[in-house]
């Protein structure tokens, strides 16, 4: 799973981005590597790991990961090639979802590449240019099969759902998955459109205003949530330079720093973890003495599929998953007192992952 960070130059990505990258090289035990220096891997905070590690006296915990890619380069007039936007629209096209930074911090010394601060006309620059990107896709897709269209109903259909979808971009408008039907909506998803991506705004503000939104924020969060009556969207506010300094603590010391400012979790953290909800993923974990593991599905991903993600092999000789969910683990103690209580369900091919599911699979080799 893949979330890409954009914005406009300056608006304080890469500071996000590094704090994002280097929070997890910090933490010595967790897996980390940099495939390319604008893509980096997060780790997912999970404090049912520890929890884990405890019980089962683990000698090693693997939590799961997130990859962020720093997509820098997005001016106005990308869509047209402007400072080689097309390559950048290409890098977009390739998430699963996008966290889009937007400046609200005032700082004389942080140029603004449009000349002055204002967080509403900033994110109508991405938007439109990720606008008119689409627009050209929907051309392309609509020109392609023009043809085949006439003696074909399905692809006439297609055609005039792409339409219909190209008016609502040229509006000016993010299309919403309630504004076509589920199985327009499975065509849509078939061209690889930005503006249909998951989006997750943050607001950048100075470390004074992480308390009370500032007035560029409370301007920003109506835009948002007016323009983006669609469940995918989100926004929370950060401070880009907070999460610089916290990056470079220690567990113990984050703890005592955000505690200081009055905050209960780093921006980091939240990102993090709105990606994953933006992301409509769950996680469901394995535990020994060996190792406690936690791994990512989608939901909805049946048990066959979930084993898997741990070795193919375990997919296709599935037999039973025998599952206890992690709250009713830790209430009975122990795996053994789990299973002699019957809180440990032996569910089938069919079962539906859930959220913290402790999960065991039998499987033939
Ligand atoms: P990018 O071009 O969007 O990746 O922006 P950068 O992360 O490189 O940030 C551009 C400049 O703004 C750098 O000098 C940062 O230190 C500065 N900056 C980033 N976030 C903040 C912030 O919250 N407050 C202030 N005052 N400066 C910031």
């Amino acid at each position: 799973m893949k979330i890409g960070i954009v914005g406009l130059p300056n608006v304080g990505k890469s500071t996000i981005f590094n704090a994002l990258t280097k929070a997890g090289a910090e933490s010595a035990n967790y897996p980390f590597c940099t495939i390319d220096p604008n893509i980096g891997v997060v780790t997912v905070p999970d404090p049912r790991l520890a929890v884990l590690e405890k019980m089962y006296n683990s000698k090693k915990v693997i939590p799961t990961t997130i990859e962020f890619v720093d997509i820098a380069g997005l001016v106005r007039g990308a869509s047209k090639g402007e400072g080689l936007g097309n390559k950048f629209l290409s890098h977009i096209r390739e998430v699963d979802a996008i966290v889009h930074v937007v400046r609200c911090f005032e700082d004389e010394n942080v140029v603004h590449v449009e000349g002055k601060i204002d967080p509403i006309d900033d994110l109508e620059t991405i938007n439109l240019e990720l606008i008119f990107a689409d627009i050209e896709m929907l051309d392309r897709r609509i020109e392609k099969n023009k043809k085949l269209a006439k003696t074909n109903p399905q692809e006439k259909a297609n055609i005039e759902v792409a339409m219909r979808l190209r008016e609502i971009l040229e509006g000016g408008k993010m299309p919403h998955d309630d504004d076509f039907t589920v199985d327009e909506w499975e065509f849509i998803q078939t061209i690889q459109l930005i503006s249909i991506k998951p989006v997750l705004y943050i607001a950048n503000v100075s470390e004074n205003d992480l308390h009370e939104d500032n007035e560029m924020v409370t301007r920003l969060k109506v835009t948002v949530r007016e323009n983006h009556s669609g469940s995918h969207k989100d926004i929370i506010k950060i401070s880009a330079k907070i999460e610089e300094e916290i990056a470079q603590f220690d567990d113990a010391e984050k703890a005592e720093f955000l505690s200081d400012m009055g905050l209960e979790e780093s921006g980091l953290d939240q990102v993090i973890r709105s990606g994953y909800k933006l992301l409509g993923l769950i996680t469901f974990l394995t535990a020994g003495p060996q190792e406690i593991r936690a791994w990512t599905v989608t939901e909805g991903t049946k048990a066959p599929q979930a084993a898997g993600k741990i070795h193919t092999d375990i997919e296709r000789g599935f037999i039973r998953a025998e599952i206890t969910s992690f709250e009713q683990l830790i209430e009975a103690g122990t795996e053994v007192k789990a299973k002699e209580s019957g809180v440990t369900r032996v569910e089938g091919k069919d079962y539906v992952m859930k959220d913290g599911d402790v999960t065991f699979f039998r499987f033939n080799v």
